[in-house]
């Protein structure tokens, strides 16, 4: 089955991975400030701190965002679940605000009906890989005195009228999972350009330990003291793992450029496929393509899915509205909700997209999904 998404690894990546496995540190080493000094020139300087995931990554960033009980998190509900779950666990409710038909991004109107006194956190999603309409939210935000969130587990390398995602919002969350454009097998990071927010993200992927004596409140027990302030976790990437992503990185722009050579090809190949909506871009973003979200009109998404799938072309569905899944049906949340999510979701449809796709494995995509419509 062709996948929908997949790793591009090459020697060079495993010398990396086995240069660490070599040496003296496999957890928290070297390789972990490089990968974050590293990740910085994607954000327009803005410092990162890498953690586990782009789950933990979110996890971390409301919590960096002083996210608590009785908050409330707006959100798209057009999104892998952990934007959501991960505010939910926090002890938060999730407002879920409507996307841009188009773009499938957070509609900063539909977040700006829903703002209350209790509203502490905005995330973005930058769907596909396509920045959200940031200049509008950030008012949305200010107007609130909100914290602006990006989940760019899709859009690393991309940009938004000339700023790199990571310099957007007050807290960027990034992911490296193997179908995402940079990978560190499991992997993720937070980007924050505010030094107190970041010391908070850096003690929470650490247990919140701390161990500079000066900021210690027992600095004379002994020098194997450290203390913790407030609660955290494990969230540490390894040393092994950041190997991964600094060789990674360095093909980042590689990896973005041959994505949107493969998003014109499609836009080529499919253009008078009839039923088909093809995905929009906005003339001021510098998309960093991760999905090729095409939409089928006329109730024939499923049957198209089935069919690809049976043609062995592996099609994803991105995303289920997050408040349809039962977790969040059981706290109340209905369908209907946000129609155009709702509509997004009924259509949409992941074709295959990866650095390693070869022009002639997707010719074969295009030609099977016009012999369906035709
Ligand atoms: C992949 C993804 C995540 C979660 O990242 P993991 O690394 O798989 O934990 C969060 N949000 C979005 C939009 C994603 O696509």
């Amino acid at each position: 089955m062709l996948p929908y998404g997949r790793q591009s690894i090459t020697e060079s990546d495993v010398e990396a991975v086995a240069a660490v496995l070599r040496g003296d540190w496999l957890t928290t080493g070297p390789a972990v400030g490089l990968f974050e000094a590293e990740l910085a020139h994607w954000t327009g300087g803005v410092p990162c701190v890498a953690v586990t995931s782009g789950t933990a990554a979110l996890h971390v960033a409301y919590v960096a965002a002083g996210v608590r009980t009785g908050d409330e998190v707006l959100t798209s509900p057009l999104t892998f679940v952990a934007t959501a779950a991960t505010a939910a666990l926090l002890g938060a409710r999730v407002v879920f605000a409507d996307v841009q038909p188009d773009t499938g991004n957070l509609d900063p109107d539909a977040a700006a009906a829903l703002l209350t006194p209790r509203t502490r956190v905005v995330t973005a999603v930058d769907f596909a890989g396509h920045p959200a309409d940031y200049d509008e939210l950030r008012q949305v935000t200010d107007r609130a005195g909100a914290t602006l969130v990006a989940d760019a587990a899709h859009a690393i390398g991309a940009a938004y009228k000339d700023r790199p995602v990571g310099a957007l919002a007050d807290l960027t969350t990034f992911s490296f999972f193997p179908t995402k454009t940079v990978t560190t097998a499991e992997g993720g990071a937070v980007a924050a350009a505010d030094p107190a927010r970041l010391r908070r993200a850096a003690a929470f992927r650490d247990h919140g330990m701390v161990r500079d004596p000066a900021a210690q409140r027992a600095p004379g027990e002994g020098g194997w003291h450290q203390e913790v302030h407030a609660f955290g976790l494990n969230y540490r990437l390894p040393d092994v793992l950041c190997a991964l992503g600094v060789s990674q990185l360095r093909r980042l722009e590689r990896f973005r450029a041959r994505r949107a050579e493969l998003v014109e090809r499609y836009h080529t190949l499919l253009r008078d496929v009839p039923g088909l909506t093809l995905p929009a871009q906005r003339a001021y973003v510098r998309p960093s393509w991760h999905l090729y979200p095409v939409r089928v009109r006329d109730g024939r998404r499923r049957e198209v899915y089935e069919r690809m799938r049976a043609a062995g072309i592996g099609v994803q569905v991105n995303y289920l509205p997050v408040y349809r899944h039962p977790v969040f049906e059981d706290l109340g949340y209905r369908r209907g909700l946000c129609p155009r999510a709702e509509e997004y979701y009924a259509e949409e449809l992941s074709l295959p997209l990866f650095p390693d796709l070869t022009d002639d494995q997707q010719d074969r995509v295009a030609e099977t999904l016009a012999g369906i419509l035709r």
